[in-house]
């Protein structure tokens, strides 16, 4: 059945094939021909041409022993963070490292093998299953961009499991939403030394907003962040324009909205307060605000099918499940507006975004156990 070898061998084939977002043509070549190989109908989506990648999402289709069972979808992504090219490994007992200055790419190549692995227990041992749909998306780290342009109509299933999270036991049925918020400030250029009385510092003035702003965790639901900020040209010019960048999430969309207009508002109650005469002419501080929903939340009940499967088929393996939220969005967000009910599970990756990044063997083995319970009890 599952093989602990095999899955490490297809991990580390994996890991050396560097895959940073927008580069995933090297990985859906090898990706296709293995899913070929292990039976599936292979087709891409044109996902790439909206974003400048190489490849669009693949999606593979396994037909089941006894179509009369309910589809199966299997998510992984193929892209990953930088720095994520050349990647080195080094196996110590149940931990895969990387000892280059790298990320390993665990996330999400775990998920993958996982996948991989379940497909080929499935073409060795004739139990009875149903049809099974993979999609594998591209750009998943910069903005859930291959699931943002998936068609859902590529697929018959309307539930299913994304392989992305870090313990297998746990099972992700809570997401929240996000919005990106870009807040542009524009005052008044002038000399900084000659005559600073006839500027307006939009760095000062968006500094002032700010200062008003709650960030962080705002409550047990809900978080804040202003992340990047961009303005002026040179020490010596009161600055014109400044653009600050940030976002709200949630796991309740009435938090995201309270916390998003609180957020404008400490602009809109600043900004136009600052003004200067020159030359008998008044000039005031403006601001433009732009929010856009980068995700929705997921929400799934315990007696929603892909939670009580995952729940029964863990137990089934004597293992205790859990349900938990998370506090970040993936492609599982973006499969549940478009109608397909997903969970995401764990595969062994931990700490995914950093060159501490390492990936426990026996938990992504732990992963492809689950899927293939999920399987075999999925009726
Ligand atoms: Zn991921």
């Amino acid at each position: 059945m599952i093989s602990r070898d095999r899955m490490l061998e297809e991990f580390l084939n994996l890991i050396k094939i560097d895959s940073i977002s927008k580069k995933e043509g090297k990985i859906g070549k090898y990706l296709i021909d293995k899913l070929k190989k292990l039976g599936l109908a292979v087709k891409t989506d044109d996902a790439h041409k909206k974003v400048g990648g190489e490849i669009g999402n693949i999606i593979g289709y396994l037909k089941g022993t006894d179509p009369g069972k309910p589809t199966i979808i299997f998510n992984a992504h193929m892209d990953t963070v930088t720095p994520g090219e050349g990647i080195k490994a080094v196996v110590e007992d149940d931990i895969v490292r990387s000892v280059s200055d790298t990320i390993l790419a665990s996330d999400d190549k775990s998920g993958i093998t996982a996948i991989l692995e379940v497909l080929r227990c499935l073409k060795e041992n004739n139990f009875s299953y149903g049809n099974i749909e993979v999609v594998f998306t591209i750009c998943e780290e910069i903005g859930l961009k291959g699931a943002k342009s998936f068609d859902p109509g590529l697929v018959k299933g309307k539930f299913g499991f994304s392989l992305d999270s870090t313990n297998p036991d746990k099972i992700v049925v809570k997401a929240p939403a996000a919005n990106t918020i870009t807040f542009k400030v524009e005052g008044r250029s002038a000399h900084a030394g000659m005559a600073p009385e006839q500027g307006i510092n939009a760095i000062y003035v968006a500094s002032k907003a700010i200062s008003k702003m709650r960030l962080g965790r705002i409550d047990d639901e809900t978080t804040a962040n202003l992340g990047i900020i961009n303005g002026g040209i040179a020490r010596n010019i009161v600055p014109n324009f400044v653009e600050i960048k940030g976002e709200a999430r949630s796991h309740n969309l009435e938090k995201l909205e309270t916390q998003t207009k609180h957020m404008e508002e400490c602009f809109k109650s600043t900004i136009g307060n600052f003004k200067v005469k020159v030359d008998n002419k008044e000039y005031r501080a403006s601001y433009k605000v732009d929010v856009q929903r980068e995700y929705n939340p997921i929400k799934l009940s315990d007696d929603s099918l892909p939670v009580k499967l995952a729940m029964e088929s863990g137990k089934a393996l004597g293992r205790k499940m859990e349900t938990i939220a998370i506090g970040g969005g993936s492609d599982a967000n973006i499969f549940g507006e478009k109608g397909i009910q997903m969970v995401v599970l764990g595969t062994g990756m931990n700490k995914p975004h950093t060159k501490e990044e390492y990936l426990v063997i026996s938990d992504m083995v732990k992963a492809a156990e689950l899927l293939l319970k999920i399987v075999e009890l999925n009726k």
